[in-house]
């Protein structure tokens, strides 16, 4: 079950519950002091730090973490996280700024580093393998760039979709083979069936030893093969990827997009488990 706002206060009802909460999650209390050797900590006063009980060693949780340097108290950023896992097509800087009761600048700060975090929580294994199959496409995702091309500013960016399993994505620079090739190569796992549409860039799959490789062909509207091979999942993830850009964004500039694709990833990724969301983002920091 998905936690409740009030479950979430009951957790985290101050500061002081989240910073303690971040120092149990990256070192945990008998954590041996780098120092001195001992395990005993006791947080101080007026500084967002623990200190060894024996030599007096300060240790800063979130150093090293998103929050590293920010002014924003930490239980706004933890409530943040929260709406992020309320929200299906992701929350918007103005959402945050509303909610928060933060400046606009500040909420669009918060937005791209929670997506950042998502997308390392979320981490990078390959997909597929034996008996696993693996559907790749590609498409355009983007909008309105002054100055740019016929004000367009269009990125296209590489799905790949395990069936039953993770997805993953890239942001491509074109769609020729020498480009796509390698990103096919080194996410996904030799023995995966294969199954794309005919766009040619793909071709080269046919011969590839690693894989078993099955096409559709959506010029004669085919979109479930003779062989059930399909794109089906991954168009619905890019679907899905699109809605939440223009539902809640508007648009998307290509230099964010790939934390916008992260958070998208994320969420995937958990869409059997959504009660793991909150919890794999709380616990999700990077080991003191
Ligand atoms: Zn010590």
């Amino acid at each position: 079950m998905k936690q409740t706002v009030r479950q979430f206060f009951a957790k985290f009802p101050d500061d002081d519950a989240c910073l303690a909460h971040l120092f149990e999650v990256r070192y945990g209390h008998d954590h041996e002091c780098p120092k001195c050797g001992k395990a005993k900590w006791h947080r101080l006063k007026n500084v967002k730090a623990f200190s060894c009980q024996s030599c007096g060693h300060h240790i800063h949780p979130m150093a090293g973490t998103i929050y590293e340097g920010s002014t924003t108290p930490l239980q706004l950023w933890f409530y943040a996280m929260f709406l992020f896992t309320k929200s299906r097509n992701g929350v918007s800087a103005k959402e945050l700024e509303r909610q928060l009761g933060v400046t606009y600048k500040t909420a669009w700060r918060m937005g791209h580093k929670i997506r950042e975090h998502m997308a390392r929580v979320d981490g990078d294994e390959p997909l597929g393998g034996s008996g696993k199959t693996v559907q790749i496409d590609e498409t355009f995702v983007g909008g309105y760039k002054k100055g740019a091309k016929g004000g367009k500013d269009k990125a296209i960016v590489m799905g790949m979709v395990e069936q039953g399993g993770n997805v993953m994505t890239r942001v491509v620079k074109d769609r020729k083979r020498l480009t796509m090739y390698p990103v096919i190569k080194s996410n996904v796992r030799v023995g995966t069936e294969v199954h794309t549409d005919e766009l040619p860039a793909y071709n080269r799959l046919a011969y590839d030893r690693d894989y078993t490789y099955k096409s559709v062909d959506h010029s004669a509207k085919e979109y479930v093969g003779r062989d059930g091979q399909s794109t089906n999942s991954v168009e619905g993830f890019f679907m899905h990827i699109k809605r939440a850009i223009k539902g809640t964004h508007i648009w998307v500039s290509k230099k964010y997009l790939d934390s916008y694709l992260g958070e998208a990833e994320f969420i995937y990724n958990r869409r059997n488990a959504p009660e793991t969301i909150l919890t794999d983002l709380l616990y999700g920091y990077p080991k003191g």
